[in-house]
């Protein structure tokens, strides 16, 4: 059953509103940013400490190139000490594009007459599933508009039928979501089917903005959206994501806004978010917004800089919004997961690949539509180790990023051997042969760096399992 917001007691402390526009815009308006300050933030955040709102603000509000360059320096120099090289991937697989809102910005909107409306049934939610294993995938978030039919019970089945998909040597290992907020009970069930992130990006922060933008629908409810990570955690989903559209509103003050978010989660459950997505609004039918808040390419960099450096534990999404030079640019300062071979149409990965997307059958543009393959190639060819790892999650060491970061020597002993294991898996049964070569001397090379530490023989009798045929290893 499909919850409505009016109905639903917000008693809970811990479920009010914590965005005060006036704070946020007091910390923009009057925080000075001078070349000092600026490197002592940096500093901090170098010290892997999470950055205040007024640290953040001083970030937001240098202005001078040297410097914005210093904060893009920085936040390179941050990835690299805490995540290393790994570059998690993942796919979107739409599910469904009914949806009873009028978000301006997104084709799914109910006014969009022209949208084809489609509901993925049994047999096409495998086959869909059957072609993304067999790009290589093992990640997949499914993603839905918001209608009745999309029930918790409807979700958690689609999530069910996507796992139990077995194709060759491959397999689903883990299924994020990325739909409209529940209520506690509903949340419950969709935890119940074994979901890894849930994902709910408040589009954005600014409630008179919100308010202009979502012109019908449940989602016109701010509240309901701005305080439903807090329903999927009290319902037991710790592991989830946030996000803002930038475009619609000041960016600084989204920034700001989810550097406020992440707070909350740390102070009310000790454990901040998993993800953090930052989609810049993109074409799509009939799109009806402002100009005034478009975000440059220029900004989103460093947007995306100052985020990597005002939460440093957090890990960042990058989509195939984002055209391959930008997706380049801000894989080195804090990107840590990236979709690859994304196809936005209802059914759309089992007709193959294509040249031209219709908008009258898809959410919205995309600006990178390399497959998977082109993708892990560069990844490999650049250096970056690509992990399809989903280790934590089922040995269910979850508060994952917690987890990660805060056992000392986890990413060396953990991480990086699990994500060279799944890199093994992918040469070995989706890789061309030179991409194969490639990936394989990666992987020495790779090992070789590791061999100061624990599991490293493991890890070696584990890439040649792989190689023998076994599937699925893992710490
Ligand atoms: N219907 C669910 C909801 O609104 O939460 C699922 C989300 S939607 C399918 C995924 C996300 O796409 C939205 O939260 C929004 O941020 C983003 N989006 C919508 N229209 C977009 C556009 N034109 N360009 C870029 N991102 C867009
Ligand atoms: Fe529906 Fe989500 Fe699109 Fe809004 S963003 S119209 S809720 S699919």
């Amino acid at each position: 059953m499909i919850y409505y917001p009016e109905k639903y007691n917000i008693k809970d402390e811990r479920m009010k509103p914590f965005i005060d526009p006036d704070e946020i815009w007091n910390y923009i308006n009057n925080t000075p940013s001078d070349k000092e300050r600026v490197r002592e933030v940096i500093k901090l955040s170098l010290g892997k400490k999470r950055l205040s709102l007024e640290e953040t603000a001083v970030l937001l509000n240098a202005t001078d190139p040297e410097l914005i360059e210093e904060i893009k320096e920085g936040a390179r120099t941050l990835k690299e000490r805490v995540y290393g090289e790994r570059i998690v991937l993942f796919a979107p697989l739409y599910v469904g594009d009914l949806c009873t809102n009028n978000c301006q910005y997104c084709g799914f909107r109910s006014e969009n007459k022209g949208m084809k409306r489609i509901t993925l049934n049994k047999e096409q939610l495998i086959e869909e599933t059957t072609a993304l294993i067999d790009q290589g995938h093992k990640r997949l978030i499914l993603v839905y508009g918001e209608h009745p039919k999309y029930s918790a019970e409807f979700i958690a089945e689609t999530v069910d039928i996507v796992y139990n998909v077995k194709h060759a040597n491959g397999e689903i290992r883990r299924v994020n979501i990325n739909a409209a907020p529940f209520d506690i009970p509903g949340f419950r069930t969709i935890k119940d089917s074994g979901i890894g992130t849930f994902q709910i990006f408040q589009e954005t922060y600014h409630e008179p903005t919100y308010a202009k933008v979502h012109l019908g629908g449940v989602k016109r409810n701010y509240e309901w959206r701005l305080t439903s990570l807090d329903r999927a955690q009290e319902a037991g989903i710790d592991d989830v994501g946030i996000g803002a559209l930038f475009g619609l509103y000041d960016w600084r003050f989204e920034v700001l806004s989810l550097v406020r978010h992440v707070n909350h989660f740390e102070a009310v459950y000790n454990v901040g978010p998993h993800t953090i997505s930052f989609p810049r609004i993109q074409n799509a039918m009939s799109l009806n917004i402002d100009q005034e808040h478009l975000v440059s390419d220029d900004e989103f960099v460093r947007l995306v800089s100052i985020l990597r450096l005002a939460v440093p534990y957090t890990g960042m999404i990058l989509t195939a919004r984002e055209p391959k030079h930008i997706r380049d640019q801000v894989l080195r300062f804090g990107v840590s997961q990236i979709d690859g071979g994304t196809n936005l149409e209802l059914g759309g990965y089992s007709k193959g690949k294509k040249q031209t997307q219709d908008l009258s059958m898809e959410q919205f543009q995309i600006n990178d539509n390399r497959s998977l393959n082109e993708i892990m190639d560069e990844l490999i060819k650049t250096g970056y180790i690509p992990s399809f790892c989903t280790a934590c999650y089922r040995l269910g060491r979850t508060g994952e990023h917690f987890m990660e970061f805060s056992v000392p020597g986890f990413i060396k002993r953990f991480c990086s051997p699990n994500a060279l294991i799944t890199l093994a898996e992918y040469l070995e049964d989706y890789a061309p042969d030179d991409t194969k070569e490639s990936g394989y001397k990666l992987l020495e090379q790779k090992i070789h760096e590791l061999s100061k530490h624990q599991n490293v023989d493991k890890l070696r009798e584990n890439v040649e399992m792989v190689k023998a045929g076994k599937r699925d290893l893992y710490f």
